[in-house]
């Protein structure tokens, strides 16, 4: 079997409908992307499915959905304006930005974004004869220094000096942490509890790279779980299982999925781990981070807002402690396509199938009239209307038969059924199977049900 890369899989996601360089008619713009027509119902799937397992099916957990623009204080309290930063340097010969923690991983040497621009700085330049530019090749850069994410607008400014500039979020969960006392006060739940939301984030990598691995805009999908302090431990250890449970769910297979723990916590945490997909060229990364965050969250709000985030139980007053799940949804999106890409040798030719999870196929039921004729156009678009109710369906009769059950699989249409001239006889259909290829003739009067058996 032909090794699958990312380099296929970009072009794959381009040429079938699923994924856009952002602005690319003004030649792009790095580390933003567009989901196209087939990408955006992958990514509802995928989304909706979030939301169902993790709000909907919980009696403990309560959505939100907040706005992106938040008060200047928000990210004082959270640390975003001091501490959110990376560590960069600059090629010398072609200007080209690094990440000198992701640099100084790549040949092997243990670092992250949170050692100080002392430690990391002293690191780099100790290994410099190793880092090659990823542009030029060359080994001459600039000393390491640390560039803050937070990207700042113009919001209800008319000034041109910009003082107290209203970010964009430079992490979704601030939303949740802000409504924490809304929601006690309008649904009054019982501490354990969580709140979710899906949220837009934006950070000002320095090198956006890796197709929807590292953009500048994103998307994470996040729950904070408000406990008592000191209860910690086993809750984190179940939301840990729970978050693995679910990514296999989604459909995501163990052999490609790994936990990897933080070697070096911020100040207040007492643990962190991610959970880690192994990609097609880039390897294993992470996709989701789980925290035990402690009670910082809700003390630096009370701090810098003035109001009391403490919880009441029984008179006992107390500023809950937080365990949070981050998961990137696009980085989940691309672990998706990744795993359901395949390329099959069939009959001396190549097929492309996406082996999407049925549940996340963008389209689950394609409609092809073997021709464009309206003795079976007729009849094959009235089963259209009749399952459209039920299902995502496309209906589509261009191209010969055989084209069109290719196309179908490169955008992992789990089922096709086709009307042919045997139709207007039987008043049965073929289905074909996209994993199996398997036809079958059906019943127009038992379609439905057949369907909605395999696509529960
Ligand atoms: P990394 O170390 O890769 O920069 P992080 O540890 O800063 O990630 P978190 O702040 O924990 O990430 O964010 C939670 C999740 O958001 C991550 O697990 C990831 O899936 C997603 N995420 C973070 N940064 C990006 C990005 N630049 N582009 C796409 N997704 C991202």
């Amino acid at each position: 079997m032909a090794e699958i890369t990312m380099e296929k899989i970009i072009s794959w996601a381009k040429r079938r409908g699923f994924v856009f360089q952002g602005s690319e008619i003004y030649g792009g713009l790095g580390g933003a992307y567009d989901f196209g027509p087939l990408g955006v119902e992958l990514l509802n799937n995928i989304k909706a499915f979030w939301w169902k397992k993790v709000v909907q099916d919980r009696e403990d957990y309560y959505g939100l959905d907040t706005a992106i623009f938040r008060h200047p204080r928000v990210w004082e309290a959270s640390g975003h304006t001091t501490g959110f930063s990376d560590p960069m340097a600059e090629c010398k010969n072609c200007n080209t930005r690094v990440r000198a923690d992701k640099e100084l991983i790549k040949i092997g040497v243990t670092a992250d974004e949170k050692m100080s621009e002392e430690e990391i700085g002293k690191l780099f330049k100790e290994n410099l004869g190793k880092i090659k530019c990823v542009k030029c090749g060359k080994s001459d850069f600039t000393d390491v220094r640390k560039f803050n994410l937070l990207i700042k607008s113009n919001y209800g400014d008319f000034t041109t000096k910009n003082t107290e500039p209203v970010y964009l979020p430079g992490e979704a969960c601030q939303g949740i942490y802000l409504n924490y006392k809304n929601t006690l006060d309008s649904m009054h739940p019982k501490i354990p509890f969580g709140i979710a939301q899906i949220g837009k984030a934006f950070r000002n990598e320095i090198s956006p790279r890796n197709f929807l691995f590292r953009c500048r805009e994103f998307e994470q999908a996040d729950t904070q779980y408000f406990i008592r302090p000191n209860e910690n431990k086993d809750k984190y250890e179940e939301i840990k299982q729970e978050r693995w449970k679910w990514h296999m769910d989604l459909g995501l297979s163990e052999k490609n999925l790994r936990w990897k723990q933080h070697e070096n916590l911020v100040f207040y945490a007492s643990d962190a781990w991610d959970i880690e997909y192994n990609f097609p060229t880039y390897g294993f990364d992470e996709i989701e981070g789980v925290h035990d965050r402690t009670d910082y969250d809700l003390t630096q709000h009370t701090k810098f807002s003035g109001v009391d985030l403490s919880y009441n139980e029984d008179g006992k007053k107390f500023i809950p402690w937080i365990l949070e799940t981050s998961m990137g949804v696009g980085r989940v999106f691309l672990a998706v396509i990744s795993e359901a890409y395949v390329e099959e040798e069939v009959k001396d030719e190549t097929r492309t199938v996406l082996k999407f999870p049925k549940h996340l196929a963008p389209i689950k039921v394609a409609i092809l009239p073997l021709s464009k004729k309206d003795e079976l156009s007729k009849p094959a678009r009235e089963i259209f209307e009749n399952l459209k109710d039920h299902f995502v369906c496309q209906y589509d009769e261009t191209q010969s038969i055989g084209k069109r059950y290719r196309r179908q699989d490169e955008i992992g249409t789990p089922y096709c059924v086709t009307v042919d001239f045997d139709t207007l006889n039987d008043n049965a259909v073929t289905v074909r199977d996209r994993d199996t290829m398997k036809q079958e003739r059906i019943d127009i009067k038992e379609l439905l049900g057949y369907l909605q058996d395999r696509l529960k």
